[in-house]
């Protein structure tokens, strides 16, 4: 798949501030937040859009979630909101996967 913005922050080929990394996934920080905390949970092999998961990247989505509880366990917060776009109509712009995750504002639904 073509390269992202995201791929070249996860071979360092370009800055951002780096939450949590391990062998699988980067957080990184959005550089346009929408909450007083808004990182994005990148799993490191890159996958374009939901639409492009397959059965065996079940774990690897799941442990995405596991990650972003990990983080905010470490931020101090319980109440937070974990977003996935899909497809430039849900606002996807940046087409390998990433979890967003908010926190520190109060949250209202529907999303807009
Ligand atoms: P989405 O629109 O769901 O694809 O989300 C992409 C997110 O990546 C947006 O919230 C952007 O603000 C964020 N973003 C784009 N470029 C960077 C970057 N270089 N560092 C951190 N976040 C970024």
């Amino acid at each position: 798949m073509s390269e992202t913005i995201f791929s070249k922050i996860i071979a360092k080929q370009i800055p951002a501030k780096i939450a949590y990394e391990d062998e699988r996934y980067i957080v990184i920080h959005d550089v346009n937040p929408q909450a007083p905390v808004h990182v994005l949970v990148i799993p490191k092999r890159a996958i374009a859009t939901l639409n492009d998961l397959q059965q065996g990247d079940a774990e690897l989505v799941g442990g995405m979630f596991l990650v972003a509880a990990k983080i905010m366990k470490d931020l101090g917060y319980s109440d937070y909101r974990t977003v996935f776009n899909c497809g430039a109509g849900a606002q996807q712009s940046v087409f390998h996967i990433h979890l967003h995750v908010l926190a520190g504002r109060p949250f209202t639904w529907p999303p807009g």
